[in-house]
């Protein structure tokens, strides 16, 4: 499925307080992020748009986040960028469909990446925003950042906009920031709802060619007028 490259963020002023933003609601609201522990990537003209390394959020301002050239220079901010760079800018540069990328260690998702069990498409939802199965990399132990963010890199494919990192966590994404937190909470609860299901029975996937029409349907028609117009009754002609 042909999905349009996102265009990069070219004024950084309202997505850096945006980024930092995003940074609470996964800790606190969503519980993904523990500490400092997590991290995210946004592309923008430059490159990637990244949180730095071990950085309170309390302390955090608009001018610590730091950016990353798609080949692997620094080219702003005086922070050390997240440890996960690599991962990030190596996923970034390979799919120009995604325009955000959210990295975390939520507690279902990680349970699945520890049994390196992939999560199959088993609900519309996920279907629809993660867009295939979440597969698992195989294992590369954290700080051997070239080799972990290839093997994550391979394992995401070309085509699904979720990833789990084997004994690790997850990496999500989306067109925007916004799409990259709902596809994290999509898989959070993907995963779950994986491990519930084979705990009564086993889960039963939606077929394949099922799934990819859902997924179409969500980047190409839904939200817009045109998805309705076999069910909504044409207005009454004015008098
Ligand atoms: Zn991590």
């Amino acid at each position: 499925m042909q999905v349009p490259p996102v265009a990069p963020f070219a004024d950084t002023t309202a997505l850096r307080r945006q980024v930092i933003d995003t940074c609470f609601l996964m800790r606190d609201r969503l519980g993904y992020f523990i500490s400092t522990w997590g991290n995210m990537s946004v592309r923008v003209e430059e490159g990637l748009l990244l949180t730095p390394t071990r950085v309170e959020y309390e302390d955090l301002t608009p001018e610590d986040l730091c950016v990353v050239s798609l080949d692997g220079r620094q080219v702003k901010g005086t922070r050390t960028p997240t440890s996960e760079t690599e991962m990030h800018r190596q996923i970034l540069r390979a799919r120009p469909d995604l325009g955000a990328l959210i990295h975390s260690h939520s507690t279902w998702a990680s349970t699945c990446a520890c049994a390196q069990r992939a999560i199959p498409v088993l609900i519309d939802d996920m279907a629809m925003v993660v867009g295939g199965e979440v597969r698992c990399s195989r294992y590369v132990p954290a700080g051997r950042h070239k080799e972990l963010a290839a093997a994550v890199c391979e394992a995401l494919g070309d085509e699904a906009w979720a990833v789990l990192i084997a004994n690790h966590g997850v990496i999500a994404g989306g067109r925007t920031l916004e799409e990259a937190v709902i596809c994290c909470q999509f898989v959070e609860k993907a995963a779950r709802i994986f491990i519930q299901a084979e705990a009564i029975g086993g889960v039963r996937p939606i077929p394949e060619e099922l799934w990819r029409e859902e997924r179409h349907h969500y980047l190409f028609k839904y939200g817009k007028t045109e998805d309705l117009k076999d069910v909504l009754k044409a207005a009454p002609a004015e008098r």
